[in-house]
């Protein structure tokens, strides 16, 4: 059972990944009905994506499972990565800077 604090970040991490989704699917209706607009919504689509992985880079830290290790990283990377919701909040496939394991690493909340 996810304690209050892992259900919360649950729901935040599911947010981000319901609001990435929503911003794409919208942003390429908007590009197939309004072709001639088509860098508008890109555009759109591009500031909305970086800004809410800034946000997320500044909220959350990852945890290696293996060496417990917590550790940030970069806006590039969280962008590329790999990011799936779990009970106790998300996983995002990393590799660990302590133990160099590749594997996903749970997302903790900064302190
Ligand atoms: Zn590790």
């Amino acid at each position: 059972m996810p304690t209050r604090e892992e259900s919360a970040q649950f729901n935040r991490s599911t947010a981000y990944l319901l609001v990435l989704a929503g911003v794409f699917i919208i942003t390429s209706a908007a590009a197939f009905y309004l072709p001639e607009y088509w860098p508008i919504w890109a555009a759109i689509a591009v500031v909305v994506v970086i800004t809410l992985v800034v946000w997320h880079n500044r909220s959350f830290d990852y945890r290696c499972k293996y060496c417990n290790t917590t550790f940030a990283i970069s806006v590039w990377r969280n962008l590329r990565s790999a990011h799936v919701p779990t009970e106790t909040g998300g996983e995002k496939y990393l590799c660990c800077p302590a133990c160099s394991i590749n594997d996903w690493a749970q997302i903790v909340r900064k302190d």
